[in-house]
């Protein structure tokens, strides 16, 4: 089987959300060497939250049936731990598809690309339901009630690239918390927001190609523990981050 050869875009959901929450560590990351130089080892939480999405990938294959699930899970030998959660977040998604009459999504992991914008992502789920299309993220993770402005650019980003690039006009978007199903949550998509988050996205991508190094601040957080350019954040100057 040949495989898909995926190109590489200037722009990516997954590329504004860096920028958005740290522009400096967006800059190390896309702009300079260090991005590929630097590796880290993904923590255990970020290894299990790949094993669900994975799972739950093949849950949406209507060519993938339970058995194939099963040798899945067994071929990645997960720990107890590792089993323990993803059938946590298995068992969850199906309540949640259960509460908003849900099945087999319509499409699934689906790649969008935007040639005109150069911009790229991938949508976890597009569901179908009487006639209705809905853009659904998986999170396996927790949910931040200070994020929600960001999980709703988040999922205007996807409607902006169904829209865009698959001629989907979703009429709802919603994040799916399989670990947190209480904090799962699904709103219609607005015109005007829309619009909105398009501008706002536009004005992201225009900063993240800048040269001028104001653009790219540190956003110092609790997360700055977790990032991979910690150690050389304060001492780093180049051409374009001269302080
Ligand atoms: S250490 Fe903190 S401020 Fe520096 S790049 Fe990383 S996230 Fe941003």
């Amino acid at each position: 089987m040949s495989e898909q050869v995926v190109k590489r875009r200037t722009f990516s959901k997954s590329k504004i959300n860096t920028f958005k929450t740290c522009p400096r560590q967006y800059y190390f990351q896309n702009r300079t060497e260090l991005g590929r130089s630097i590796r880290e080892s993904p923590s255990h939480q970020v290894q299990n939250g790949n094993v669900v999405h994975k799972v739950l990938e093949l849950f949406n294959d209507p060519n993938a049936d339970e058995s194939v699930i099963d040798i899945h899970m067994d071929a990645i030998n997960l720990t107890d731990d590792g089993v323990q959660f993803c059938e946590k977040n298995l068992a969850n998604l199906f309540t949640i598809l259960d509460k908003y009459g849900l099945g087999r999504a319509e499409l699934h992991e689906q790649r969008v690309e935007d040639d005109e914008l150069d911009l790229s992502g991938y949508i976890d789920a597009i569901y179908l339901k009487d006639g209705e299309y809905w853009i659904i993220d998986y999170k396996t993770g927790k949910f931040y009630k200070p994020k929600m402005d960001d999980y709703i650019f988040e999922l205007y980003v996807y409607v902006i690239l169904a829209r865009r690039c698959l001629g989907i006009n979703a009429s709802k978007i919603g994040m799916f918390f399989t670990q947190f199903p209480k904090k799962t949550f699904v709103i219609d998509v607005n015109e005007d927001e829309y619009d909105k988050h398009y501008a706002d996205m536009l004005a992201h991508m225009e900063n993240m190609k800048s040269n001028d190094g104001a653009m790219f601040p540190r956003s110092r957080s609790r997360l700055c523990s977790y990032c991979k350019f910690i150690n050389l954040c304060d001492g780093y100057t180049d051409d374009i981050i001269k302080d």
